[in-house]
């Protein structure tokens, strides 16, 4: 039996439209697993209920901003389109998720889903509240890394890499702020942005800022093994 990977789409409310781009579900099944797919609903169940019990893992993709309100704050302006079915159902199935030790792989958005949910926030825009002048909105083919990130020591992902510095590709304005409860930084770019964040004594729990399904390097596909891997019941430290 293969790992059954939830995947949650995108929602634009103006349509009416669920999208999520295939190279989300390429990779899940080049790494051995199952990718279905998880549509919001108007309201999401909580405990544990939230989580269908067929899943084994689920992968937060990217997508637009989140509502600040949901992290404490009043909304800058530069604070991009947000969807509010998106945000409660995802938040909602995060928080599940975390209580109960299912493998959770965030992306973009999904990380910084991953840890508002834990209780953490964001910056709304990188450029606005932060003195980084990297360029983290890459224009440039999106399978291309445009700057390095740095994994810490003992992360569980310079232990995945076994590297100091990988280049990634980046399409994001926004960035973990405060850490969320139980989370750590896995990475940063040289600007000092969080780029990856994991969390401690759980199976596989991996938010990155990046794109790695995107990416061809050999290294993204590394975090989409560990991860269906951790989903089929392994737990992911053994294998290091
Ligand atoms: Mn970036």
């Amino acid at each position: 039996m293969k790992p059954v990977i939830g995947i949650t789409p995108n929602f634009t409310h103006e349509t009416g439209l669920f999208s999520l781009h295939r190279d989300y579900t390429a990779a899940i099944e080049s790494a051995g697993g199952t990718p279905v797919l998880l549509f919001p609903s108007a309201e999401p169940e909580t405990g544990p209920d939230a989580l269908p019990d067929f899943l084994d893992g689920i992968l937060l993709s990217g997508g637009g901003d989140i509502d600040p309100l949901l992290f404490g704050e009043e909304p800058l302006r530069q604070n991009g389109e947000i969807s509010p079915l998106r945000d409660s159902f995802e938040l909602t199935l995060c928080r599940a998720a975390l209580e109960s030790g299912l493998p959770l792989f965030g992306i973009c958005r999904g990380m910084q889903v991953m840890n508002i949910a834990a209780g953490g926030t964001i910056y709304q825009d990188i450029p606005a509240q932060t003195g980084s002048t990297l360029k983290h909105s890459q224009q440039a083919p999106r399978p291309h890394g445009t700057h390095s990130v740095l994994p810490l020591e003992n992360s569980l992902l310079a232990a995945l890499w076994g590297k100091k510095r990988v280049a990634v590709n980046s399409f994001h304005h926004q960035a973990v702020a405060q850490l969320g409860e139980g989370f750590s930084v896995a990475a940063h770019s040289p600007d000092g942005i969080i780029e990856a964040v994991e969390r401690e004594n759980a199976p596989f729990v991996l938010g990155v800022q990046w794109h790695p399904e995107a990416m061809d390097a050999k290294e993204q596909g590394l975090l989409f093994s560990a991860f269906v891997r951790a989903a089929g019941g392994q737990n992911q430290r053994r294998f290091i």
